[in-house]
């Protein structure tokens, strides 16, 4: 596994109990391969009143871990107290969260409190998709000195609400790879998804993208978890996801390195035109509630033929086959049409 996953770090979103953390500890410890075990000691949570994470004494359940099990540890950090006090309990290695990184302010005064030591640092993508600013705390924490600098892709955050949490926007990670080819670029398809259920397929993908590894939170029993419940997945699940991860690899490997690339593009613009036919079937959802409310009728022959007629035209523009174009407008607008009935019936 290690030619496909340089890091793999899994473990619960928080630390909640001394029992779970050594439980997803020793459950993690049977899969092997794990580069890092994480888990979240101070939370950033969106609204105040919520779990906001078990503080100091996590930590002393982490270093009970290293010690256990052998597993190196990761944390979060969002100030130079933590950073102070992760060095105190000789945590391996630290990450950023997505809401510092978007704060210049913050990452340096980390960045900062790291001169002159030597601790590997992982940074969360902005929770805003701005590759510059993803950028700047790598340079930061580079120009501290910090030598084993790498990256984690989160997603984004997107007020639509779509199939993932947060979207991935795969062109971002991607254009981070060609800036910086050494960079290493972990996916964490945990939120990015926000649900258990997609975890392996979107695991996959950033593989076949060429990222280099995963960060997967895995708790014993996820639907109890204290943060994040949906997206955790339990250390055997984890298990699974990783072997399909080194099948698929095996697959791929039997076939060329250009054909492969090709592929990956393919797959990227298969994966981007499903977001877009998402946001589409999001917009339609307001329009048929619109049209309820007012009373208007589902279907208006003018607007189609006029929607018919516009794709016919750039499908020629674009040297694309009307007759396909056509084709595929009429299956968008049966599922539009679908919609319409659920809205109009509910
Ligand atoms: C986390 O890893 O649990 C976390 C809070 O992540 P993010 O900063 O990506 O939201
Ligand atoms: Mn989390």
């Amino acid at each position: 596994m290690r030619n496909s996953l340089k890091q793999f770090i899994a473990g619960p979103c928080s630390a909640e109990t001394r029992e779970q953390v050594l439980q997803t500890a020793k459950e993690l410890s049977e899969i092997g391969e794990l580069t890092y075990f994480r888990a979240g000691i101070w939370k950033p949570r969106t609204a105040p009143g919520s779990f906001e994470g078990i503080g100091e004494k996590g930590l002393e359940w982490l270093a009970e871990v290293k010690k256990t099990y052998g597993i190196k540890t990761t944390t979060e950090v969002a100030t130079p107290e933590h950073v102070e006090a992760c060095l105190k309990a000789g945590i391996d290695a630290l990450w950023i969260g997505a809401r510092t990184t978007v704060n210049p302010f913050y990452v340096q005064q980390i960045a900062d409190s790291l001169k002159g030591i030597d601790i590997p640092v992982f940074i969360k993508n902005p929770i805003s998709p701005d590759v510059g600013l993803w950028m700047g705390a790598i340079e930061r924490f580079k120009l501290a000195g910090i030598q084993d600098v790498s990256v984690i892709h989160r997603g984004f955050f997107s007020y639509a609400k779509g199939i993932f949490r947060n979207p991935p926007m795969w062109e971002i990670p991607i254009k981070l790879k060609t800036e910086f080819p050494d960079l290493q670029i972990i996916c964490d398809p945990s939120h990015i998804t926000g649900d258990s259920k997609l975890i392996e397929e979107v695991s996959k993908f950033a593989m076949q993208l060429g990222m280099d590894g995963l960060m997967i939170e895995t708790h014993p029993n996820p639907t109890k978890a204290w943060s994040d419940a949906k997206q955790q997945v339990t250390p055997d699940r984890l298990k699974e996801i990783v072997q399909a991860i080194l099948k698929s690899k095996s697959d791929t490997d039997i076939s060329h390195e250009e054909l492969e690339k090709m592929r990956r593009e393919v797959n990227l613009v298969d994966s981007q035109m499903l977001e877009d036919i998402a946001k589409r079937m999001l917009i339609v959802k307001e329009i048929a509630k619109f049209k309820k409310e007012n009373s208007a009728t589902v279907f208006q022959h003018a607007r189609w033929k006029f929607v018919l007629e516009e794709s016919k035209k750039k499908a020629k523009e674009l040297g694309l086959n009307e007759e396909f174009v056509e084709d595929l407008m009429n299956i968008i607008h049966k599922e539009s049409l679908n919609i319409h009935h659920t809205i109009y019936n509910s």
